[in-house]
């Protein structure tokens, strides 16, 4: 192909023009620290107060709620570890699911190899969680219950509002990563039930290395020391430029999420419509969200599929993890699917945003029939 076509969504997206603009702006006109008490550090001060009450009124909340991190990455390990230490002696049992994300995932494998804690790990079963599976895996000393909103490497949904709804008669904390949900469904956590909220803006058009945790209550331990920054709760410098591309970001994606969902339904379909003639399946659950289709060839194999489009400008992904170029068998679909499944290592993740247009997809349809044609 002769123009490069990104459909790697779920692993990052591009930047929104008006959160860059809004970013360069703070760049070029805000450059004090907003701990500062002179003009300019009130001035930055002002900004980041802002952004902070239009990013809590975007989630239905209050801006004492809202903690700015690294990312979706800090905002697990802040949510997770935070929690659990402060509240251990209450009980050190954790309920996760097989499909979270390994920030989640290895997170609470550290509290288990480290700090005596137990995790319970819930296996979808026809490639669903049920709340009815967490709630059989709650114990007394259940501290912490953390799954995720929806699935990067599917785009399975997960039964947020059911498992809040139970957890509401259990001391549990519920955390939620939303990382892939945010800006893509409307999200009210107060009233989802949901204690940890965890989300990261460049997956939502935003910048990279900025993302925020929703705390229903600063109930939980410092994770990173040595500052009065975000309720002491995370020490360090604001980014304030990055935050403020953030809340941008995130107000332009929830402003046209209707719209937004519905194009992405059909050139999703578009997509499934063309290909129609090739010998393929979805891995999918019941209920999905339609930015990731997660497909499978059979007969060919992912990595090789991957490298072949990649070659004619189309980035796509397996979806799994890539450690030094070497693509690792996804930890999702063996849970879907159980090991010896044939779909490990067929299966690629095409994960789509708004500013992907059907021409993009009647090009990748091509260029997969031209590839697995012949
Ligand atoms: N959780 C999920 C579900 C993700 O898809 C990602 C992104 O890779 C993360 C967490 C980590 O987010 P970040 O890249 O901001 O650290």
């Amino acid at each position: 192909g002769d123009s490069l076509i990104y459909l790697d969504n779920a692993a990052t997206t591009p930047m929104s023009a008006v959160a860059i603009a809004e970013m360069t702006k703070v760049m070029q006109e805000t450059h004090g620290n907003p701990s500062s008490i002179h003009s300019h550090g009130r001035h930055a001060g002002k900004l980041l107060r802002e952004a902070r009450q239009d990013l809590a009124h975007l989630l239905g909340t209050k801006p004492q709620h809202i903690f700015f991190t690294s990312g979706g990455t800090e905002s697990n390990n802040t949510a997770i570890i935070g929690y659990c230490l402060r509240h251990q002696e209450r009980g050190k049992h954790i309920i996760t699911t097989a499909i979270e994300h390994h920030s989640v995932l290895e997170t609470i494998d550290y509290l288990v190899q480290h700090f005596g804690f137990e995790a319970t790990i819930i296996q979808p079963v026809n490639q669903e969680i049920t709340a009815q599976q967490i709630q059989e895996a709650l114990r007394d000393d259940t501290i912490l219950v953390s799954t995720m909103y929806a699935n990067n490497e599917t785009g399975s949904l997960l039964p947020i509002a059911e498992i809040g709804h139970i957890l509401k008669n259990h001391p549990a904390a519920y955390h939620v990563d939303a990382v892939q949900a945010i800006g893509k469904v409307p999200i009210h956590p107060e009233e989802l039930g949901i204690d940890f909220l965890s989300a990261s803006a460049h997956k939502f058009h935003g910048p990279k290395g900025i993302g925020f945790l929703y705390a229903s209550s600063a109930d939980f331990d410092s994770y990173l020391h040595g500052g009065d920054q975000e309720q002491k709760k995370r020490a360090g410098t604001e980014n304030l430029a990055a935050i403020v591309g953030m809340v941008a970001a995130l107000k332009e994606d929830l402003e046209q999420q209707a719209e937004h969902y519905q194009k992405l339904e059909g050139l999703k379909s578009a997509f499934l419509d063309e290909i129609a003639d090739l010998e393929y399946y979805l891995n999918e659950s019941q209920h999905q969200l339609p930015y990731v289709a997660n497909i499978g060839f059979p007969g060919q194999k992912n990595d090789l599929l991957l490298l072949r489009l990649d070659l004619e400008g189309i980035s796509i992904s397996t979806g799994s993890a890539c450690t030094a170029g070497v693509v690792q068998t996804s930890h999702v679909l063996e849970a879907f699917y159980g090991p010896d499944s044939p779909r490990l290592k067929e299966s690629v993740r095409i994960s789509l945003s708004p500013l992907n247009t059907e021409e993009e997809l009647k090009e990748l349809a091509q260029t997969l029939k031209n590839i697995i044609g012949d």
